[in-house]
């Protein structure tokens, strides 16, 4: 096969669809290239290479050095230079690409073909020595760092000493001699570390350059990025080796990185920064401050931007955007490079950007008739939309703000200091909120990342590395925040006004407005207004499924509600045993002799039950509400301790003794698969009788006074075996019936059944003839399928997780191979017997998205999630229906 993809003057061997085989760069360049924009030519090596190379102990394919000789042949005539010729010398640029953009994972080399002979040729043709050296000075730097893994820093002290020594600042203000004294230090420099001379020979910097590609794929960082995103290992990486084009050629020369949008907000201006006179990362890495591109958000005090500085370069960099976003229908994250006035295009890809962002962009182009709505739809992540469902600062908070920064990336964040990723991680595992401070941040830091709260860097853009990395992983950033001063050694900052924070101390950001805060600042509860109104409006159109909540009090409800929930899945009773002092008369119910004692407790708990449903029906407006009957074991509403049972021994006066005795009667040793569920409802009856009653008491009281609309929907808990359910059944409706002769109403109710034990799934069709609903309580069904306890599993699943045993935890998203088959047997045999049988889901998986399009194509009727995640399963839904 071939293993090497030409691009160059309007023609490419390979094009945009190609990521797998080319790598996103590789791709994108041969698209670029044959729509006609201005890339510098060159070729890609196939992502098969990296594979085959990993396969056969490092070695290459046979044809590949051919292949190679021979794309360089063309690029050399493409370009019109020769590779490693001492008249007019060919420069490329050694670059990697992976199919998902991996930012900053993967390390480029630039000038590479740069020699003490070379280095005379450039002069030649560009009368310009400074460059010259500059671009040599650069090369051997980077080829010591990727390719050799030598410390940058060390050359980046040299530098700082050449500068030092010549009484100046920037590297743009050392002169030809001073660069070309530095290329004799770095290489004497590389010399003592490596033990071995800088290699002249242009083809043995090619291919060690190559294989540095392919070697960086399996770094550690490299790696731990992949996990964090579900990358496979497996993918591999392209190398892309172009011609170099060089912003360092003096002050029409630039290099810059923009975003079509932005990516911050989704606002449809050109965002972007440069630099004049520099190349390559210069603008990432925060070497020098980069300076706007456009002058359509200056502020006082902003360095020059690109549209005054350079014109044409910016003039023409305008109409590419808009080719660009013409092209791709998306917002583009792009990288540019001004060679004498004259602009190329470096990199194009669909850009990161906060889900806010997604929202906005998709909406824009909507109307702007770039996509249709089932496209924009399509365009926002479900989990991504987890972001705007946080909280965000209270307006009206009081707030000290201590420094200022650039909003990088929204949200707010409050969380206690700490300056490295490994103690961000550390006190992550204890459970503590921190947040990163950085002076800027790198790949070796993405786990601390991950970790913190939010991330605040002193150093580096809106593109730096801390910007990107946290937008795409939806944390709230303040980058660039200049102002503070980070000492590491102190683990202190001290702001502009003198003010210490120390390392433990706590500070809130505000991403979105990139400010940094003394404390933690109040926060208040997101909603769904505006673009995002519209763009869920447009997923409530796609989807079937119905999406519920599982909300136990009017509070939850009404904020799930809000968030667009159609009713509520699963409302939990026995947390309404926990309020105030009801648990005194739950306590007195269950030590109680008999019946007679358990229903004199009983009595007192009714009238409060039935406040609380008539509470949530209230709140519903006569949306389905599914309430289900006690579930936990009785122990768990009893003290365990002995000042605790001798407090109420008092209160109940009954001797200590014997509560300790009905506390260690009641012990489980596997409560879980215990006297629990519809266990308690067959052997004291009279507790779901008191639950039916409030329920329907409830019911009726709002129906005949004011007039609402209710089905309420009785669930019943931990059903195995149909004769269960028929016991249970024939009670409910006993106790349903009489309180509406009671009332002199007659109201719809349904009864049902959580299924989440395997027999009651396999036993569906007869437990169906009992129930009018099932739901899928798919907590316990894991517990249960796997044999598994959720609250013990923390000492082996990460492990699992970690080593690949399974590839999810199988409590965040459904297994569906195997607690999913009990599901759709469960659905499939209920139907069977009663082909009207409503059925949804009401575990933690309603709301996760691969679970909820696994729902929608088993035919379930709704998911019940809990209320913040409402907008994430009416948006998965939609993606399933699509
Ligand atoms: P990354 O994936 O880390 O962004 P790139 O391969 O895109 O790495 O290279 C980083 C930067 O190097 C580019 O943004 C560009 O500025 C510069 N660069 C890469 N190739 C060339 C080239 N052929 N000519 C000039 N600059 C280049
Ligand atoms: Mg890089
Ligand atoms: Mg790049």
């Amino acid at each position: 096969s071939k293993f090497v993809y030409a691009f160059g003057v309007g023609k490419a061997d390979g094009d945009g669809s190609m990521k797998e085989l080319l790598g996103g760069k590789g791709a994108n360049l041969a698209e670029m290239t044959s729509i006609g924009l201005p890339v510098p030519p060159g070729f890609t090596l196939t992502t098969e290479v990296c594979t085959a190379y990993y396969d056969n102990k490092h070695a290459y394919p046979d044809s590949l050095a051919a292949e190679v000789d021979q794309a360089l042949k063309v690029l050399e005539q493409r370009m019109d230079k020769t590779f490693g010729g001492s008249e007019n010398p060919l420069l490329v640029s050694v670059r990697s690409g992976a199919r998902a953009s991996m930012p900053g994972m993967m390390d480029t080399v630039l000038n590479l073909g740069l020699n003490d002979q070379t280095v005379q040729g450039v002069i030649k043709q560009s009368n310009d020595p400074r460059f010259a050296y500059d671009s040599y000075r650069r090369f051997i730097q980077m080829y010591a760092n990727v390719v050799k893994g030598m410390n940058g820093e060390v050359f980046a002290k040299i530098l700082v000493q050449k500068k030092e020594e010549k009484g100046v600042e920037l590297d743009t203000e050392l002169e030809a001699d001073d660069l070309q004294q530095l290329v004799k230090e770095f290489k004497a420099s590389y010399k003592e570390h490596l033990d071995e001379d800088f290699p002249e020979d242009p083809m043995q910097q090619l291919w060690e350059a190559i294989g540095a590609v392919f070697g960086s794929w399996m770094t550690p960082r490299a790696v731990t990025y992949r996990k964090l995103h579900g990358i496979p290992s497996d993918w591999g990486t392209a190398v892309n080796v172009q011609g170099m084009v060089f912003g360092n050629m003096g002050d029409d020369c630039a290099t810059g990185v923009a975003f079509t949008r932005d990516p911050a907000t989704g606002e449809n201006y050109f965002y972007g920064e440069y630099l004049v006179n520099a190349q390559g990362e210069d603008v990432v890495a925060g070497i020098r401050t980069p300076q706007p591109i456009n002058l359509a958000k200056h502020k006082e005090g902003d360095l020059p931007s690109m549209e005054e500085v350079i014109p044409e370069g910016y003039a023409q960099l305008v109409k590419i955007r808009e080719i660009l976003e013409k092209h791709y229908k998306d917002m583009q994250d792009i990288e540019f490079t001004v060679e004498k006035g004259k602009l190329y295009m470096l990199q194009t890809r669909t850009g990161k950007r906060t889900a806010q962002a997604a929202i906005r962009v998709a909406v824009d182009m909507v109307a702007e008739g770039l996509i249709t709505e089932r496209e924009a739809v399509l365009r926002v992540e479900p989990e991504q939309l987890d972001q705007l469902l946080h909280p965000s600062l209270d307006p009206n908070a009081e707030k000290n703000v201590i420094a200022r920064g650039l909003p990088a990336s929204p949200g707010a964040a409050s969380g206690q200091v700490v300056f490295t990723a490994d103690e961000a991680e550390e006190q992550n595992r204890l459970k503590k909120k921190v947040i990163l401070v950085r002076i800027e941040t790198s790949p070796e830091d993405i786990h601390g990342m991950n970790a913190a709260q939010g991330i605040l860097t002193a150093r580096g853009g809106m593109t730096s590395h801390a910007a990107v990395v946290a937008r795409g992983m939806g944390k709230c950033c303040v980058s660039g925040c200049g102002e503070i001063k980070i000492d590491y050694e102190k683990q202190q900052i001290k702001t502009k006004s003198g003010e210490i924070v120390k390392r433990g101390d706590y500070i809130t950001l505000d991403g979105s407005a990139g400010e940094v805060m003394l404390g933690v600042v109040p926060k208040v509860e997101p909603e769904v207004s505006g673009n995002f109104a519209t763009f869920m409006g447009w997923a409530d159109k796609f989807r079937r499924l119905k999406v519920r909540t599982n909300a136990d009090t009017p509070h939850d409800s009404k904020i799930a509600r809000d968030f667009g929930a159609e009713g509520i899945g699963l409302c939990r009773t026995e947390h309404m045993f926990f309020e105030g002092d009801r648990i005194q008369a739950v306590r007195e119910m269950i030590l109680a002799e008999n019946v007679e004692g358990r229903k004199l407790a009983l009595d007192k708990i009714l009238p409060m039950q039935k406040g609380d449903f008539i509470g949530l029906f209230r709140e519903m407006k006569g949306l389905p509400v599914t309430i289900r009957l006690l579930d936990p074991p009785l122990h768990e509403f009893l003290p365990q301790n002995d000042d605790d049972i001798s407090e109420l021994a008092n209160v109940v006066g009954i001797r200590f003794s014997e509560v300790k005795e009905h506390v260690a009667n009641l012990h489980e040793f596997n409560p879980m698969l215990g006297h629990r569920g519809c266990r308690l409802g067959i052997t004291y009856p009279e507790v779901y009788d008191m639950q039916v009653r409030a329920i329907m008491e409830a019911a009726c009281e709002l129906v005949k006074n004011e007039g609402f609309k209710i089905i309420p929907e009785i669930m019943i808990p931990l059903i195995s075996h149909v004769n269960e359910l028929k016991i249970l059944r024939a009670n409910a409706v006993r106790v349903a019936e009489e309180v509406c002769a009671d009332y002199g109403i007659k109201i719809d109710y349904l009864i049902g059944t959580m299924i989440e034990l395997p027999r009651a799934a396999l036993t569906a069709d007869a437990i169906a003839t009992e129930a009018e609903f099932f739901s899928f309580g798919t907590n316990d069904l894991t517990q249960t399928t796997y044999g598994l306890s959720r609250d013990d599993a923390g000492h082996f699943l990460p492990e699992y997780i970690e080593r690949g045993v399974l590839n999810k935890d199988p409590f965040i998203a459904l297994d569906q191979r195997g607690v999913g088959e009990l599901v759709k047997i469960g659905f499939e045999r209920g139907r069977s017997t009663r082909p009207g049988l409503k059925v949804g889901i009401c575990g933690e998986h309603g709301g996760e998205p691969s679970s909820v399009i696994f729902c929608h194509k088993l035919g379930l009727d709704y998911v019940s999630c809990s209320p913040y995640r409402v907008p994430i399963a009416r948006l998965a839904a939609a993606h399933a229906a699509l």
